[in-house]
């Protein structure tokens, strides 16, 4: 108070009138965040009625190069796929920061009765991607409204089968990252967190995967069975099934001292080959990439002493999956605007591995430094649990427009950081 007495006094001795404060940047985008949002629910509704499954996303693409085409930018599509790279040049020198928005569904059929449900039977937005598509078309679109005094260059990667993580390693042979070649690269994906919020710096589990072919006499439901029980041991956590999971599960990634750093989830099925053997099918999730050799030998050595050395045929896909694991430093870097977009209060932070998914955003991670923030999608008063990949997933739409600022208010002060 007294400062600012003191200032009144010197500015009314100088005779001269208090300049306006300086207003943030990041008020304009966010204004033209809220002003985009009808059209973005609208973009995602349509999204989410035709949804299209990995490798197949030609509609969705069509809809997204059409949209950034008409914002002006410089659209590639067909690259590793459907894939759709899109560049928006600054008026201003600068880095270059990358923006990806994943753009498949998934099968199965979601619950009827919703005004903006799947129109294709056994294709359903069961994991948000609807969404993240209709968030990266927001960001590009603020950020285009400002390009005359925008620093540096946005490049937007829409990317295609995401689900089956062939997509980001087919756009990178593309050269999606190539020309220009990013300097830092963002995502976003959707979580049950309350909508409003934003949780930073997620890591989720890589993958391995076996296949135990039953040969001979070894080749029955009995045996099947029992090696898959004997396998399912090996897992130190069970599959999220209903909402009163959910919470916990959040509350634990949030924590540095959880037990999630060494769990493992173990996925195991029975099926049958083409030659009518019984197979074991399995993926391996660990809480840490280190873990991955050791499981390979434990579940090796519990197939050996559950059928001895013959009668089976066990491999292991050709190397592990990687973790998705966000760079500390460009979290950390990219925390204050995202603290001024959203507020403080509706920050949190991720210190654990989510074991239950992979993301093959993991792939970009490989070779630029970046990281991938949680969007709170859910809101319980209305029903919405939020949690991808269950069969009733849907969203709060008020999340589309915290995904835009937020991601804006990200890509922005990186491009003003030079
Ligand atoms: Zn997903």
């Amino acid at each position: 108070m007294k400062r600012l007495v003191l200032a009144v006094i010197l500015l009314a001795s100088c005779g001269k009138t208090t300049p306006p404060p300086e207003e943030s940047p990041l008020v304009a985008l966010a204004a033209k965040a809220t002003a985009l949002q009808p059209e973005l629910v609208a973009i995602r509704r349509d999204i989410h009625r035709h949804p299209e499954l990995s490798g197949a996303e030609s509609r969705t693409a069509g809809v997204v190069a059409e949209r950034l085409r008409a914002l002006g930018l410089e659209v590639r599509p067909g690259v590793g796929g459907h894939g759709v790279v899109a560049i928006l040049r600054g008026g201003r020198p600068g880095p270059v920061v990358a923006y990806r928005a994943d753009m498949d569904a998934v099968r199965g059929d979601e619950p009827p009765g919703r005004e903006y449900g799947s129109t294709v039977p056994g294709v359903q937005h069961v994991c948000g991607h609807d969404v993240h598509t209709a968030i990266g078309i927001g960001v590009a679109g603020v950020l285009a409204s400002v390009r005359e005094r925008m620093p540096g260059t946005a490049v937007f990667l829409f990317q295609p089968a995401e689900e089956n993580i062939q997509g980001a390693e087919a756009m990178i042979r593309d050269g999606a990252i190539s020309d220009p070649r990013p300097d830092v690269i963002y995502a976003l994906h959707s979580f049950p967190f309350p909508v409003g919020t934003v949780a930073q710096g997620a890591v989720f589990a890589g993958l391995d995967q076996f296949t135990l072919e039953l040969t001979g006499e070894h080749s029955t439901q009995e045996v099947g069975q029992r090696v898959l029980t004997s396998l399912s041991r090996l897992g130190t956590v069970a599959p999220l099934k209903s909402a009163e999971q959910v919470a916990p599960h959040l509350a634990d990634l949030q924590r540095p001292d959880s037990a999630y750093a060494t769990a493992v989830y173990m996925n195991v099925k029975l099926g049958a080959a083409g030659n009518g053997n019984v197979l074991v099918r399995g993926s391996v999730k660990a809480g840490a990439d280190a873990m991955y050799p050791r499981l390979r030998q434990a579940v090796k050595e519990l197939v050996e002493r559950e059928l001895g050395a013959t009668g089976y045929q066990l491999s292991f896909r050709d190397s592990v999956f990687p973790s998705m694991a966000s760079d500390p430093r460009v979290t950390a870097e990219a925390a204050p605007a995202l603290v001024e977009a959203i507020g403080e209060e509706n920050v949190l932070s991720i210190h654990r591995t989510h074991i239950y998914s992979g993301e093959d955003f993991a792939l970009f991670l490989q070779r630029v430094p970046g990281t991938m923030f949680l969007l709170g999608v859910a809101n319980l008063e209305r029903g919405i649990l939020g949690a991808p990949h269950f069969p009733d997933f849907d969203v709060d739409e008020e999340s589309i427009l915290v995904g835009t600022k937020a991601m804006s208010a990200v890509v922005w002060q990186r491009l003003s950081q030079g």
